[in-house]
């Protein structure tokens, strides 16, 4: 899913990042979107131009935008469209990671199945593997039949006991081997964390914070956690049985996703496996340590009940980072004898960009001024996720705005403006 998208009306194409040979296929592109290229070849540019009807071209300097916006505002009025009915497109892994600095939808085209962990914190919104295959993204989008990452759209509930209808739902999948031993791991969708000023629109996410104590959204991702087990048995590997990352001694009564493997294993015939392994002590939080501290803070800290001998074994958690943790455990699962381990989570989390936070402004109460946030009902999570004014604690105001128009609303307030170019041109006037 898109989370800066309200309408997708055009694609604006780093047509320097794919080869000229490809440059044809885009006349397969259905012609509901209009297309800008940017490039520095004015050859190629004027040959591509003539491949189909709505396409435009721009020479301006397709680099600058990496550090400001001027460039893409003047490709918006090119197009006469908005930054919320755009996507950029780019075969450049690079170029994808800096344009995510900006509020706009990100579509990467990308011929390898498996994602390089490296850049798993820098995921788009989309990964096709051809350039045709972006005319699945432009029809579910227009027929209002949503596609993107299977666990953000199987969390993401608009209307009355509804979930989003869907298409065409992926699952990041990629390998890393750490401590010496290698782990597929697999993603049901992108995690911001709270500091990213795209959580505040990601259901998922915030239901995965939700959970963290209170275990109230495992009747949503039970579902989402069986399938993706299932997907992971039918599409990668046979699988013997299901673990988890077990909590810490002190917080043994949190024990959040036995529950979830139980009867997933109960249904479909995996041997449930959670209490296999256990955290032998405490260790401190992993926030705010990097990479190789984490993985210091909880080395020996897992130790098994069991032999694991020849079996392929699916370790779930919510969220995964470095992979420090998840890492620890299957060296313990890989230690008494497991095949294969893989490590299956909702989330990956995506690394912070700063820069955003210039452009995102805040739901703001219409009646009271007061900032609108996320809300579930826990109690029936089955109804859909909302924005409530936060007066509401105090009694003061009861405003509700439903998840669609809250965030439609937060995209159109943050959208890249043309009018960008004419004040840096009018600056320019005035000074000289
Ligand atoms: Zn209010």
């Amino acid at each position: 899913m898109f989370i800066e998208l309200n309408n997708l009306k055009g694609l604006i194409v780093n047509l320097d990042s794919f080869k000229q040979e490809t440059d044809i296929e885009w006349s397969n592109i259905s012609d509901k979107v209009k297309l800008l290229f940017f490039s520095n070849d004015k050859t190629r540019l004027i040959n591509i131009s003539s491949i189909r009807n709505n396409v435009y071209t721009s020479d301006n300097d397709p680099y600058a935008y990496f550090i400001n916006t001027t460039c893409f505002a003047e490709f918006l009025k090119i197009m006469s469209l908005h930054s919320y009915e755009v996507v950029f497109v780019s075969s450049d892994i690079d170029n994808i990671k800096n344009a995510l600095n900006l509020p706009l939808g990100t579509i990467l085209v990308s011929d390898t199945n498996v994602t390089d962990y490296t850049r798993i914190c820098y995921l788009p919104d989309f990964e096709v593997s051809k350039i045709d295959e972006i005319n699945d993204i432009i029809n579910d989008n227009i027929n209002g039949k949503m596609s993107g990452y299977f666990a953000e759209l199987a969390t993401t509930i608009f209307k009355w006991g509804e979930y989003l209808p869907f298409n065409h739902a992926y699952a990041v999948i990629s390998e890393k081997e750490l401590n010496g031993y290698k782990c597929s791991i697999v993603c049901g969708g992108r995690y911001f964390n709270t500091h990213d000023e795209r959580y505040k629109v990601h259901q998922l996410s915030q239901r995965i914070i939700n959970n963290k104590d209170t275990m109230s959204q495992n009747a949503v991702f039970l579902p989402v956690f069986e399938q993706l087990v299932k997907f992971v048995d039918s599409e990668l590997s046979k699988v013997d049985g299901v673990t988890r990352v077990p909590p810490r001694p002190s917080e043994i009564k949190n024990d959040r996703f036995l529950n979830i493997i139980g009867q997933i294993c109960d249904k479909n015939g995996y041997t449930d496996l959670a209490h296999g392994i256990y955290c032998n002590s405490d260790y401190p939080t992993q926030k705010n340590l990097n990479a190789e501290e984490r993985l210091e803070n909880v080395r020996g800290k897992f130790s098994a009940r069991m032999r694991f001998d020849g079996m392929h074994v699916i370790l779930i958690d919510d969220v995964i980072s470095t992979g420090a943790t998840a890492f620890e455990c299957a060296k313990v699962l890989y230690e008494n004898g497991a095949k294969k381990v893989t490590i299956l989570v909702l989330g990956v989390n995506q690394l912070t960009n700063s820069w955003r936070s210039t452009y995102y402004k805040d739901l703001r109460c219409e009646y009271c001024g007061a900032l609108m946030k996320m809300r579930f009902n826990s109690k029936r999570l089955e109804r859909p996720a909302f924005f409530g004014c936060t007066n509401y604690r105090n009694g003061n105001c009861s405003n509700t705005v439903d998840y669609i128009t809250g965030i439609r609303t937060i995209n159109e307030q943050s959208e890249i403006s043309t009018l960008t170019v004419a004040d840096s041109n009018s600056d320019i006037d005035l000074l000289f």
